[in-house]
């Protein structure tokens, strides 16, 4: 394994045109399509035909919300298939077959139209419920959030990943011993995701709520890169455990879900009566949508910022205390080439949607902490 890895020049030339498809495709299938079909649809009257011939009584939300979020899935299946598959097939960054990418839709389809089924009926019994409905709805939303964050590692992550824990015991008792010795005393066990049977692209995460805390490490990284990358990588896992990041990520969402919806419900109170139904019924779910994904858009680079503070503050963590800033940069060069990551993106789309810095600012963050420790 050649180490320290430098960049290779024709991965970098054809990382800023995958980065930047990339990039464009998020815009357009994140947002544009859904803003553009939503619009559509309220003002072509669609949304109002579609309440029209559900059924009276309590199954009317649900019905309609299941029709709408399969219409909802098409307007996004084309796009999304070209950029999760066929695209990263001719990049040579997946080594999915049709059948497994098909497996994994089919999945993650499954779990969002089944959390949403449940939210959005949710939210419009509070709707016809009570005046401040958007109050409600987001103390259960908080909820659901801190559910599904701690049921994540035990629940949704084995859906998609077999995960096992690290065979080789010498390794696995150095890994825990670095933790401790940071001071990461809830973290006992390493698990190795399947990655390889997905894509070439290395990562490594640090998930869950109270005891389901642990340290997931792909075997992509733990295949193709040296023992001591992966200490760096494991250093900025430890970083966000003991920075708390998982909490504070979730007390952010907290905190703004509740102007979110309040004022989403201002936007269907006056939006509504012009389009001819009623704020609070469920032909309005198009229209609440729309409010959510714009306001979402606006929101974007607030949550990136606090995103990419978070992962300075692990990367300036683990350059403190695992103090290997030829191995943190050889990370980072061999993680930009192997997943095609342009270390060097455009400056709008970093503060729009990053929510890790570029590989080139990470990169100069350990030679400007190499540089300070020699003087
Ligand atoms: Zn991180």
């Amino acid at each position: 394994m050649k180490y320290p890895y430098s960049f290779d020049p024709k991965k970098r030339r054809t990382a800023k045109i995958y980065t930047m498809t990339k990039i464009m495709n998020g815009l357009i299938n994140g947002f544009a399509v859904p803003v553009v079909f939503l619009t559509a649809f309220l003002y072509f009257g669609g949304s109002n035909y579609l309440a029209s011939i559900m059924p009276e009584g309590w199954l009317a939300v649900p019905l309609y919300t299941i029709f709408f979020l399969i219409i909802l899935s098409l307007v996004h299946l084309p796009l999304r298939f070209y950029s999760s598959f066929v695209y990263e097939h001719k990049h040579s960054l997946s080594t999915q077959t049709l059948g497994g990418w098909a497996k994994d839709y089919a999945k993650s389809s499954f779990l969002s139209y089944a959390f949403s089924l449940v939210a959005i009926t949710g939210v419009y019994y509070l709707m016809s419920s009570y005046e401040l409905w958007w109050l409600w709805a987001g103390m259960i939303y908080i909820a659901m959030v801190a559910v599904l964050e701690y049921l994540s590692p035990i629940f949704i992550l084995p859906l998609f990943y077999k995960l096992q824990p690290l065979k080789d015991k010498k390794y696995k008792n150095k890994i825990l011993k670095i933790c401790r010795n940071l001071g990461a005393k809830g973290i006992n066990s390493v698990l190795i995701a399947n990655e390889s049977q997905r894509s070439v692209k290395a990562n490594a995460l640090f998930t869950g709520f109270g005891n389901t805390k642990r340290i997931v490490l792909f075997d992509t990284l733990m295949n193709n890169f040296t023992k001591d990358e992966i200490d760096t990588v494991i250093g900025h896992e430890v970083g966000h455990y003991l920075n708390h990041d998982i909490l504070k990520g979730f007390l952010l969402e907290a905190i703004a879900i509740f102007p979110v919806l309040y004022l989403t419900d201002i936007i269907l109170k006056i939006f509504a009566p012009v389009l001819g139904f009623d704020p609070y019924s469920i032909a309005s779910l198009p229209l609440f949508m729309l409010t959510y994904t714009l306001i979402n858009f606006v929101l974007m680079p607030f949550s990136s910022f606090f995103s990419r503070r978070m992962e300075t503050d692990a990367d300036l963590f683990a350059l403190n205390h695992i103090r290997k800033p030829v191995a943190q940069i050889s990370t980072e060069k061999r993680l930009a080439d192997n997943a095609l990551h342009d270390h060097e993106p455009p400056r709008w789309a970093e503060l729009l949607m990053y929510s890790h810095p570029a590989a080139g600012r990470r990169i100069k963050l350990a030679e400007d902490w190499m540089k300070k420790k020699r003087k």
